[in-house]
């Protein structure tokens, strides 16, 4: 059930050794969890190999989807398996040029001239003809921004710290510029089972559409389960008042069965 007025994102993380099980994606949970605190709704997560054959497909369909934004992580490197870049240009049906811009911030960075850059260097400053891009405060690989139809891609270099640094300066404003929604979320722990709180969990969403709510089983200690809500409204005010009415009708229903919560 989609909210028109929440955007839709897709998380696309990209590498091999992913998929490989030899690094475990990180990425897709940190994202995943900056988003919905942004307001916006995750549609899906998807994590591929570094190849034209898997990756090309999955950024045309989170195109045909209608995803507002699709944010992308890995294979921007300098290293001839690293081709998130020439997917885009197969996507965008372009070609890819040096962008200037990058050039020069690394050879001030680098203190180094124009015939000194590296072809690596090089690589990571191509991109798609129509992208923007913005140079990263934090590694080599930049944050690169293009369009199909109406969805925007963010495509973010791998290594966490990079792509986190990348994502907190342009992509969080960018979403959140274009938000109608605003959210608001909280962790309680109750000492119940899942089929207790269930109920009370349903009530809750259904008294406050635009509120989610989840028990985490797999994070119960020995004596108390953590319970998420998330409130989603036109505004900051609006989703403070649905979580703490939700929170508020939650509590009650706990404590008439005689159970304890904690905040
Ligand atoms: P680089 O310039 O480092 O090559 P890149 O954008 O090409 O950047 P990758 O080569 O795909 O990134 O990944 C570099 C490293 O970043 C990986 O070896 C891994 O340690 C880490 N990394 C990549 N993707 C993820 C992810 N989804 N979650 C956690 N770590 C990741």
């Amino acid at each position: 059930m989609t909210d028109p007025k929440i955007p839709t994102v897709q998380i696309i993380a990209i590498g091999t050794e992913l998929v490989l099980g030899r690094i475990q994606d990180t990425n897709s949970f940190w994202l995943s969890q900056q988003l919905t605190e942004l307001g916006a709704e995750v549609q899906r997560i998807t994590v591929l190999p570094d190849t034209l054959e898997e990756v090309v497909p999955v950024l045309q369909g989170a195109a045909d989807d209608g995803a507002n934004f699709v944010v992308v992580t890995g294979g921007l490197g300098p290293t001839p398996d690293d081709l998130t870049v020439e997917a885009f240009a197969r996507l965008l049906g372009e070609g890819t040029y040096q962008e200037r811009g990058l050039l020069e911030d690394y050879m001030r960075r680098r203190q180094i001239g124009e015939d000194e850059l590296s072809p690596g260097l090089r690589k990571m400053a191509t991109v798609p003809e129509s992208a923007v891009v913005w140079a990263s405060p934090a590694g080599w690989a930049p944050c690169i921004q293009v369009s199909k139809a109406e969805t925007t891609f963010f495509i973010l270099p791998g290594p966490p710290r990079e792509m986190e640094a990348l994502f907190d300066r342009y992509v969080a404003t960018a979403i959140s510029d274009s938000l109608e929604i605003k959210s608001a979320a909280r962790r309680l722990f109750v000492n119940m089972s899942e089929s207790e709180i269930s109920p009370l969990i349903e009530e809750a969403m259904q008294q406050y559409p635009g509120l989610y709510a989840k028990g985490y089983v797999a994070l119960r200690t020995d004596t108390h389960m953590p319970v998420d809500f998330v409130a989603r409204a036109a505004s900051d005010r609006e989703a403070r008042t649905m979580l703490s009415g939700a929170i508020d009708q939650f509590s009650a229903g706990v404590k008439a069965l005689g159970k304890d919560i904690h905040y």
